[in-house]
């Protein structure tokens, strides 16, 4: 099924077609007065979408779910999770799926509207989003697209025209997100709950043709797909440490099985390296700190792995033989990966016995004097940084002489292709949500402008590279807003 309009809308929505227990058919609850607030036009024009020729009262409709897309058909999807290690059920509880858009250069792409009211799946909740939040997950998703980071993407905000009540009344909104699947670690956990061996194989099938076709003849398939998604995670996580990324609730249900970084809800960039740092104003054990960002995965992927059991060998001590050794992989590939990323940061090209030491003392003088994560490697690169003096004490000296002898001719061009001049830091990142809260949109744009190229020197990056001032209040990220 597909159909096209003026904009482009090519849908063709293959996971509504899935057995009933995946997925519950329903509509956006309309808003009072949608208004749009933003809309990613360079996004939807990769997509092969042209909105150009549609005015924003129109716009506000369709972004806002009051009037849906031809070939749309939406559903909400079934999943479960681990939350902070307890397993819930859950679903899509303020979500809707439009369906899949096939774009210009034929790739399939969810559409979902997020904050679009109540589904069975709301528990208590109000199925609804608060603007800030849903402009905070445009900015930070954008910017990791353009850090080169897998990353589920965002189409348009709108505002409802509706408050929606947290500690106290907020501006509701919607955001529409874009995402190579939803297929989460917690589709399969729900799956594999409702013990239904055709369900799963239906759902290892679809996965793998949607994401991995080639595997799709493999003689184990549940095995190979472990096996995939352990090397994406693997290097997901990679690049979330590579640019101080915490992604703060790493949930299995937060775990997308394309290997796109997913829900941004109390992520947020670390300054001064040190590996406990935590954001989240609920995670108290730090289980989802900077540092502990690995470890999780792994956990996560061995739920994942629990799913399959049965389709990775009916014998139930080979499977779980099978499976763990897979597991156990992850943490030489990830030492390795991780390894060659750090070299790629210090532009260390080729191999030296000495490198490992290297790194590992850069990062303990990091930590020591606390010094920003990201200024660290941009004051190697020579670029222009205002607190220079933080580096001018003899540990760091001694370790620098040590680290420009081992540079080469192209270390630099490296160096820079791996270290992002500018990051969307949280301070700054409050300020311009601030200001889009009271209606002033510039702020928002202005830095989103220039986190869209975070590689290249420019004289606009040089207002966002600066820490904030260090204060006692410590900064913090909430889920669920
Ligand atoms: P998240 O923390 O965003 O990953 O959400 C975890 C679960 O809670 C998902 O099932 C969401 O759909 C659900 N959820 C979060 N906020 C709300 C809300 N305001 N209303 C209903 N469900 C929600
Ligand atoms: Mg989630």
């Amino acid at each position: 099924m597909s159909s096209k309009n003026k904009i482009g809308w090519n849908f063709d929505n293959s996971y509504s077609n899935l057995p009933k227990s995946f997925v519950y058919e329903i509509s956006p609850v309309p808003v009072k007065q949608p208004e749009l607030v933003i809309l990613n036009y360079d996004l939807a024009n990769k997509m092969g979408l042209d909105f150009s020729n549609i005015n924003n009262k129109e716009l506000a409709k369709i972004f806002s779910g009051n009037s849906l897309p031809k070939g749309a058909k939406s559903i909400a999807q079934a999943y479960a999770g681990h939350q902070f290690g307890h397993f819930t059920m859950l679903g899509d509880g303020r979500a809707v799926l439009l369906g899949e858009h096939i774009s210009k250069n034929n790739q399939r792409l969810d559409i979902q509207f997020k904050g679009s009211g109540q589904t069975p799946f709301s528990r208590n909740g109000d199925g609804r989003a608060a603007l800030s939040p849903m402009l905070r997950e445009y900015l930070i998703s954008e910017a990791m697209y353009s850090l080169n980071i897998p990353t589920t993407r965002s189409l348009a905000v709108v505002k409802t025209g509706e408050k929606v009540i947290r500690e106290k009344p907020l501006k509701g909104a919607i955001l529409t997100r874009v995402a190579s699947s939803h297929i989460r670690v917690g589709t399969f956990q729900f799956i594999s709950t409702r013990e239904n061996l055709n369900e799963l194989n239906t759902l290892v099938n679809y996965t793998i043709k949607r994401h991995y076709p080639d595997i799709s003849k493999s003689k184990n398939k549940a095995f190979d797909l472990l096996s995939k998604l352990i090397d994406k995670q693997i290097e997901l996580v990679v690049n979330w440490m590579r640019v101080g990324f915490v992604h703060g609730v790493m949930n299995t249900d937060n775990m997308a099985i394309s290997g796109e970084t997913i829900d941004y809800g109390p992520c947020a960039f670390m300054d001064s390296f040190n590996l406990g740092t935590c954001f989240s104003s609920i995670d108290h054990m730090g289980r989802y700190a900077y540092g502990n960002q690995p470890a999780v995965a792994k956990w996560n992927l061995a739920r994942f792995a629990e799913c399959l059991l049965t389709l990775i060998n009916p014998r139930k001590d080979d499977a779980l033989k099978m499976a763990t050794e897979l597991i156990d992989k992850f943490d030489k590939i990830y030492e390795e990966k991780w390894f060659s990323m750090m070299k790629n940061k210090l532009g260390l090209i080729g191999d030296d016995k000495e490198d490992n030491v290297l790194i590992f003392k850069l990062l303990e003088i990091m930590k020591k004097q606390e010094l920003d994560y990201t200024n660290t490697f941009l004051f190697l690169m020579e670029q222009e940084i205002d607190s220079k003096k933080n580096y001018q004490n003899e540990k760091f000296d001694n370790w620098k002489v040590k680290w420009q002898k081992r540079l080469t001719k192209d270390s630099n061009k490296l160096m820079q292709q791996n270290n992002p001049i500018v990051i969307p830091r949280n301070h700054i990142v409050e300020s311009v949500l601030k200001s889009a809260e009271s209606n002033d949109l510039k702020p928002f744009n202005d830095l989103l402008q220039a986190l869209k190229n975070p590689y290249t020197n420019q004289k606009i990056l040089n207002k966002y590279r600066s820490p904030a001032q260090k204060t006692h209040e410590k900064y913090q990220t909430f889920c669920g807003t």
